[in-house]
């Protein structure tokens, strides 16, 4: 038998989610990279489930994909298997029984948590972080296993492993997140910050169908056929980044987290086995442009009415669409700014937005189950003082 090459990162073809197929490739996979001894562990499984959408959206990390790392963890000797995620606004059971990942994870015998309980967890060497609130599950594991959707995101870029392990903060926390560092280039170092001080971590990104266009949320499936492993988050999305057309040079979380993970300013590309990048078509895969350090800057410095008028000229920012909104309220509870209201006039719901609250974290954008969140340059919005003493649903001012 041949000596399976070792590689910091795998990258493998898996055109389709057979279940056989899967089991393969997520074991070569395993292999190249270096999978952990888990014997008698308890596992963490942490897929993507951002809401409930079901799993031919690519919203999710695909609920096949879920179910045979399952199957290898066990194989592997694992003790217990506990699979668990939780969504900005929306509770963690039903998003899960929604994608099909809450049955997967009943059939192969695990066992679902919701992330609602945190606790403080140390940051070592963090530029933004010395401290941060995680989910409870974690101190249960012995290992979490990362299990992330390759997917578009409208303010980081591109979104993959360091990104997902941001839902081990539970619930609104990681709104509140968004609000403590508005700019991006902040929230991305906090974003690395928490990332490589998750303990024993192991990374299988679902490339099989990844989500192109209005990622993370709003975009739409793209067949890109691979399953990408490491041990390093920030090498697996390097590769992951660059399988979709992106410069990972040019996403200032993703190379931070790389010059962290290597220790200096250059280095070589991550080495691949057994495919290569170029080896990786992307024919037509939509791309979102490059973000900007200003994106979620506050323009504190000139007067509020001037503001608003600057930021809905020059900034991106979401643009609400009557049509197809369905008034569920989970932009405005999602909301960090509480930079949104609702109005509900002649059967249509219109959702207002603050420019001068707004931070522009798309977190609105990221969470809307209709569709009906662009993001833009909008014409000018103006609010009035009347507009901030409404509250979400209309049920009164803000407490
Ligand atoms: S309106 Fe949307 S983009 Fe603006 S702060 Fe609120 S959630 Fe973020
Ligand atoms: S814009 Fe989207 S998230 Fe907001 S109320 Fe309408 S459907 Fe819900």
């Amino acid at each position: 038998m041949s000596e399976i090459k070792r590689a910091e990162v795998a990258l493998l073809r898996c055109e389709d989610y057979e279940d056989r197929k899967l089991d393969a490739i997520i074991a070569q996979a395993a292999e190249i990279a270096g999978f952990p001894d888990v014997r008698g562990a308890t596992v963490l499984l942490k897929p993507n489930v951002l809401n409930a959408s079901p799993a031919a959206k690519a919203v999710t990390t695909h609920p096949a994909f879920v179910g045979a790392v399952m199957r290898f963890v066990k194989a592997q000797g694992a003790k217990e298997v506990l699979v668990g995620d939780s969504p900005g606004w929306q509770p963690g059971t039903l998003a899960a029984k929604a994608c099909g990942i809450y049955d997967s994870v009943q059939q192969h015998g695990g066992m679902w948590v919701d992330f609602k309980e945190a606790t403080p967890f140390p940051i070592a060497n963090g530029k933004k972080l010395k401290h941060i609130p995680l989910t409870t599950a974690l101190k249960d594991a012995d290992i979490v296993v990362n299990l992330p959707k390759l997917k578009n995101h409208r303010l980081m870029t591109y979104t993959g492993a360091m990104k997902n392990l941001f839902g081990l903060i539970p619930g609104t926390a990681k709104s509140a997140m968004h609000l403590q560092y508005p700019n991006v280039a902040d929230f991305g170092q906090m974003l690395v910050d928490l990332a490589l001080s998750v303990p024993r971590c192991f990374t299988f990104m679902d490339g099989i169908v990844a989500m192109q266009g209005e990622g993370p949320g709003s975009g739409t499936p793209y067949p890109l056929g691979i399953v990408i492993a490491s041990q390093r988050v920030a090498m697996l999305d390097w590769v992951a980044a660059r399988c979709v057309g992106y410069d990972p040079w040019r996403i200032p979380y993703v190379l931070d987290g790389m010059q962290r993970t290597v220790g200096n300013e250059s280095f070589a590309e991550p080495a691949t086995y057994p495919l290569t990048v170029a080896e990786i078509g992307h024919e037509g895969f939509e791309l979102l442009p490059y973000g900007s350090s200003k994106v979620g800057r506050r323009l504190v410095s000139i007067p509020n009415s001037l503001r608003t008028l600057a930021g809905s000229i020059i900034r991106l920012r979401p643009i609400f669409h009557t049509k197809p909104c369905i008034g569920c309220g989970a932009c405005i509870e999602i909301c960090p700014a509480e930079a949104l209201s609702i109005e509900r006039k002649h059967r249509s719901n219109l959702v207002r937005i603050d420019d001068g609250l707004c931070i522009t974290c798309f977190c609105c954008h990221e969470v809307c189950p209709a569709g009906a969140i662009t993001v833009g340059r909008a014409p000018l919005r103006l609010v009035h003082s009347k507009m901030r003493n409404v509250s979400p649903r209309g049920k009164g001012p803000r407490p």
